[in-house]
């Protein structure tokens, strides 16, 4: 279902971070110093899921603006796009302490933001940066190495979009060849934004009136009225 116009989405968003900037839905709420909402433009196509915020994050109440935010920076412009055209964001809103992994309660409990996220911004396409965003978007445990450049299609936020895992840029910053796969995978972006995305999935709804079969026709009118709209009875 349609999250409505541009302007109704935007403002739902608003509220969504208002939300977010003074949630305690876990006990990341009392070490951080900001939440990191996420930000960008709220109607891009392409959007961008990170793990959690780290120090510098953290500071800013921003994503993806420390030595990892300026790879994914440089990496966009090599495919002639800019922080403006993208949404990003991460799988947590709220930075875990000393950069630890965050615990599936946290990801429990701020999930849902991501969905709402995607349901207002409407993607064509959700590119997950390493494992942890990787995981909870596909719904599949396998690893980044072995999913990266490959684009899936999943339903989310209620609609049907692309997700294209790829390496996280912090990864990439420990490890030269991983940043040459970064940047391969990103080159197919351009591409994958022009695909058309595939029909979205029947609702439940719909496959529950498939299965009762065809609705019963109407028995063919009698011959003698059929004449009555100038075809011959006999
Ligand atoms: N790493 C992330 O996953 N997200 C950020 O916002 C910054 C670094």
């Amino acid at each position: 279902m349609s999250a409505g116009d541009a302007a109704e989405r935007r403002e739902q968003l608003v509220s969504l971070y208002k939300e977010v900037s003074s949630c305690t839905k876990c006990p990341l709420y009392e070490t951080r110093t900001k939440a990191v909402f996420g930000a960008g433009n709220a109607d891009a196509d392409l959007m961008f899921v990170g793990e959690a915020p780290g120090a510098e994050e953290d500071r800013q109440g921003l994503p993806f603006v420390g030595r990892a935010g300026q790879l994914l920076n440089q990496m966009l412009e090599e495919i002639g796009l800019s922080r403006e055209d993208v949404f990003i964001c991460n799988v947590l809103k709220s930075r875990p302490p000393n950069n630890r992994d965050p615990l599936p309660a946290e990801i429990a409990a701020c999930e849902p933001y991501l969905w709402e996220q995607v349901r207002l911004i409407e993607p064509r396409v959700v590119c997950t940066l390493g494992n942890f965003a990787t995981k909870l978007l596909t719904g599949s445990q396998t690893g980044i190495t072995r999913v990266h450049g490959t684009p899936q299609t999943h339903q989310l936020g209620g609609r049907t979009v692309f997700i294209l895992p790829i390496f996280h840029p912090a990864a990439a910053l420990r490890t030269p060849a991983v940043k040459e796969q970064l940047r391969a995978d990103f080159a197919t972006l351009p591409a994958l934004l022009e695909r058309a995305l595939p029909a979205p999935m029947p609702s439940a709804e719909e496959l529950a009136e498939a299965q009762a079969g065809p609705a019963v026709e109407e028995p063919p009118p009698p011959a003698d009225q059929l004449g009555f709209f100038g075809e011959s009875a006999g």
